[in-house]
């Protein structure tokens, strides 16, 4: 076994995401407001990747996110993996996948939208996965 996997074995218990673009690291850091987390944490960027050049990788213990919140990784990574680790085994493993539709996770560009002018969530329908593409439910704006 490669060494890297064995760092990622390392994990007692928890969620490892693994092929993160390494420009993308922080963005999911902050997605999944690891910055205001009390879990162990484990960030690594800038490591070797034979597929994407640089990859980014974060571990966090004795947690499992909701399949929802994972995939919102995708609007940021969608080339990121996700394992769960369980008694330093991978229990399961999966690409993120972007929903068909975004419900209160990305904000409206468009000023003029009504989601940034009356206290609701913002509803988006993906387009395009890869590179991601979205379009407000509300006023037809299309951004990425
Ligand atoms: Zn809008």
């Amino acid at each position: 076994m490669e060494k890297k996997e064995l760092a990622v074995a390392a994990l007692q218990n928890g969620t490892v995401i693994d092929h993160i673009p390494a420009e993308a690291l922080f963005d999911v850091v902050r997605l999944l407001s690891l910055h205001h987390s009390d879990a162990q944490l484990t960030i690594g960027n800038n490591l070797p990747s034979k597929c994407m050049g640089r990859k980014g990788i974060v571990k966090v213990a004795d947690t499992i996110y909701p399949e929802e919140i994972l995939n919102r990784i995708a609007l940021l990574a969608p080339s990121a993996n996700v394992a769960v680790i369980r008694d330093y085994e991978v229990v399961e493993k999966r690409r993120v996948e972007l929903p068909d539709e975004l419900v209160g996770v990305v904000k409206c560009d468009n000023p003029k939208c009504i989601t940034n002018n009356e206290p609701m969530l913002t509803r988006f329908n993906v387009l395009e996965r890869e590179p991601v593409v979205i379009r407000c439910h509300y006023c037809g704006h299309t951004q990425r």
